[in-house]
């Protein structure tokens, strides 16, 4: 798996700093700059900390099974700003690099807050991934929205259980149970920053529902 994170830091030299600091306990493989440049931290076969309380199809030791990314960002708590080209440029690099190396199927190029909807808002709905999977990483769909009421929290039954089946079948931590609860809500909006960009709000809407069994088709082996 690669996982893919905003660094979250006022600065780039901030963020590298706190990487390289053992007492901090946090650390990646790479960190890529705003200006494209890539610093290489921990070698691709060893662990590195970055995922921490995680969870992706049945497997929670994702730093045990990922290369972990950190782009720097000031993120949504010091003024979260787009992901500048020569720095899009420079991740698209790394990851065929990363790919000629490892063998890492489109569907496992994630961001963490798809592993720790819970926790983690990176990278975030700013993060161009459809840019990305033009470049050839990663899953984008963009099917013709169907018609249809739209699921929120409260709402229980079928419908509800089918959206929580097709969220565990992509790989998210949510056990179909029927109800619409706060945690569903918490894994859509996840799901949202991921492929659903533009309306965050952990409403699963006609097209919100319509990316799901779409990238559920183009996931399947
Ligand atoms: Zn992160």
């Amino acid at each position: 798996m690669i996982l893919l994170h905003y660094t979250g830091m006022r600065s780039g030299p901030d963020a590298l700093a706190r990487l390289r600091d053992p007492a901090a306990k946090v650390s990646a493989h790479y960190l890529v700059e705003e200006d494209g440049r890539v610093f290489a931290l921990v070698p691709e076969a060893r662990r590195a900390w970055h995922a921490g309380v995680s969870f992706w199809k049945g497997e929670r030791d994702i730093n045990a099974v990922s290369i972990g990314v950190e782009l720097v960002n000031p993120g949504h708590d010091f003024g979260y700003r787009p992901f500048p080209p020569a720095q899009m440029n420079a991740l698209i690099d790394l990851l065929d690099d990363i790919r000629a190396r490892w063998t890492v199927s489109e569907a496992r190029i994630l961001g963490h807050s798809d592993v720790a909807p819970g926790r983690k808002q990176d990278p975030g709905e700013l993060f161009d991934w459809k840019a990305l999977a033009k470049a050839g990483h990663g899953l984008w769909v963009e099917p013709p929205s169907p018609p249809g009421a739209p699921l929120a929290k409260g709402d229980n039954g079928t419908g509800v259980f089918a959206l929580q089946a097709g969220l565990t079948r992509l790989g998210y931590d949510c056990p179909p149970s029927g109800d619409y609860d706060d945690a569903t809500a918490t894994t859509i909006t996840a799901f949202q920053r991921h492929w659903r960009p533009a309306v965050v709000d952990g409403v699963a809407d006609g097209e919100t529902r319509a990316r799901l069994v779409h990238l559920l088709r183009a996931a399947a082996p």
